[in-house]
């Protein structure tokens, strides 16, 4: 997908800039990570994973879970303190301080899928 000149690699996700010019259009930001997308697909076609499938580790899933019932769970804190009284300026910040650490943890988790299907 190309955003007024840049695109967004089909492996990570993150935005590179698209090289102008003939041919077809980068799909990923780093050749590594064309070549991971590759044995990610044929690993797909191996084990009969189908367009809307991604097959990812137990260890990524589990950090995945946790991180979300974490964030979750920072979620209800804040909503649970903040709609108690009249909370502070510091009660504020200490809440946004709360949830911007869940969402860290769960920025900081690699999420790389094993296989995924071609569509
Ligand atoms: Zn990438």
């Amino acid at each position: 997908m190309t955003l007024s000149g840049r695109s967004r690699c089909e492996w990570c996700g993150s935005e590179f800039a698209a090289p102008g010019g003939p041919g077809r259009p980068a799909r990923y930001c780093r050749r590594s990570h064309r070549q991971r997308a590759y044995e990610a697909r044929r690993l797909a076609g191996e084990r009969g994973i189908n367009p809307e499938e991604v097959l990812l580790s137990r260890r990524t899933w589990e950090a995945l879970r946790d991180a979300l019932y974490r964030l979750e769970a920072a979620s209800e804190d804040v909503a649970m303190d903040l709609m108690a009284g009249r909370p502070t300026k510091a009660e504020y910040v200490e809440a946004l301080a709360h949830l911007s650490s869940a969402v860290r943890e769960l920025q900081e988790i690699a999420v790389e899928p094993l296989a995924i299907g071609d569509d």
